[in-house]
């Protein structure tokens, strides 16, 4: 099978690339999927239903057991898509720092992993899609014809994402969002399975110091796409 129409895009937690896939989504008339929300979906039915999330075995029965599924959004309430469990409308319950704090944990489960992965497949085959994640390239789609990896330093990342939260009037301080952000490049980066890595043939770029426009422009001519 050949993925001309699936463009993949990885890189660590808030490194940007949300905000550069919905943008070229939109460009490209694409729909816009981030698969963090699948493993987010999963932490979230773990929480509720298992006791204790170092219980591998439970916590991957959950994830055999669920069906998580992503739609064009519904309202206009800043979600980019509806993120459904079970049927459900979780968009919002995914964002919980609880989930935030635990979604590392769960998505290193080889199980979990595979639940998920199957699902990313069976929905990334509707094509037209650009796919967020830490191993589109390398494991989920890896025949995937454009392939992007997005990087920037914990430092910068944290930076954007206290705005974000800053923004939507949270409390949370800069030391404690980079904090969260080197404990959840650890935990990625050293899984057994799927660890956060380039593939061999992704684009890499370093999106540090640079605006969201000239990281747009850059991965439009990655993607031979007319950047105006
Ligand atoms: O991208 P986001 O921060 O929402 O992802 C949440 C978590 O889900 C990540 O920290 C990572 O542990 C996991 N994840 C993953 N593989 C993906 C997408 C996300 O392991 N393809």
């Amino acid at each position: 099978m050949s993925f001309i129409n699936l463009i993949a895009i990885d890189g660590p937690a808030a490194s940007g690339k949300s905000t550069l896939a919905e943008l070229i989504a939109k460009k490209l008339n694409y729909f816009f999927f981030d698969t963090g929300v699948m493993y987010r979906a999963v932490t979230l039915a773990a929480l509720e239903q298992v006791k204790d999330l170092d219980d591998e075995a439970k916590v991957t029965e959950v994830a055999n057991r669920i069906q998580v599924d992503v739609q064009p959004a519904s309202k206009e309430d800043g979600r980019v898509m509806d993120i459904q469990l079970d049927g459900e409308d979780v968009t919002w319950q995914i964002r919980t720092p609880e989930v935030d704090q635990n979604v590392s944990k769960v998505s290193a489960y080889a199980g979990v992993r595979k639940a998920m992965t199957d699902q990313q497949r069976r929905i990334g085959e509707r094509g037209n899609m650009v796919m967020v994640g830490r191993d589109i390239g390398t494991v989920v789609f890896p025949d995937a014809k454009h392939k992007i990896y997005l990087e920037a330093s914990p430092e910068e990342r944290a930076r954007r994402r206290f705005i974000e939260v800053q923004k939507r009037g949270e409390s949370t301080t800069y030391d404690d969002i980079l904090a969260s952000i080197r404990k959840r490049d650890e935990v990625d980066s050293s899984r057994a399975v799927a660890p956060l890595k380039p593939a061999a043939d992704a684009h890499v770029i370093d999106s540090d110091s640079k605006d969201i426009e000239v990281v747009l422009e850059e991965a439009l001519q990655i993607l031979g796409k007319p950047v105006s």
